[in-house]
């Protein structure tokens, strides 16, 4: 995420930067003025390795040394990364959906309990106040 900020310049703080937690790497780009999109996925089949992390991870977790064969994982996988052309580790599709809608500019109120302001539709109501998400989870 911090590389997409870096080289798009979109950000959270922008409302132009949205983050939908479906735990896939999967990331959709539009440009606004002309309404086109793409999205990138991984290709999962184009780096198939002998020793793959979640194995190392296991013997990580039986007790065993691993960090320098997990070391040579991320540069051996690095280095076939920058070597690879984009369609051997990277789905690259046309998008035909439309953009997300602009960021919503909601008012924000104060906490009845902490007094700090959060997002309107963040709120909770705690004994008949509005409160923000934290003091609403606590006792
Ligand atoms: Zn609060």
């Amino acid at each position: 995420m911090d590389a997409i900020q870096f080289i798009t310049g979109a950000t959270f703080g922008k409302g132009n930067l949205i983050f939908r937690d479906y735990g896939k790497h999967v990331y959709t780009f539009y440009n606004r003025s002309t309404g086109k999109g793409v999205r990138i996925s991984e290709n999962y089949g184009g780096f198939e390795k002998r020793c793959t992390v979640p194995e190392l991870k296991k013997r990580q977790d039986a007790g065993e040394d691993v960090s320098l064969e997990m070391e040579q994982f991320k540069m051996e996988k690095t280095a076939a990364i920058l070597r690879a052309d984009d369609k051997d580790f990277l789905n690259i599709e046309l998008v035909t959906t439309p953009p997300p809608s602009f960021a919503k500019i909601r008012a924000s109120v104060r906490c009845a309990r902490c007094s700090e302001r959060f997002m309107e539709s963040r709120g909770r109501v705690k004994g008949g106040k509005i409160v923000c998400i934290p003091c609403f989870e606590k006792n």
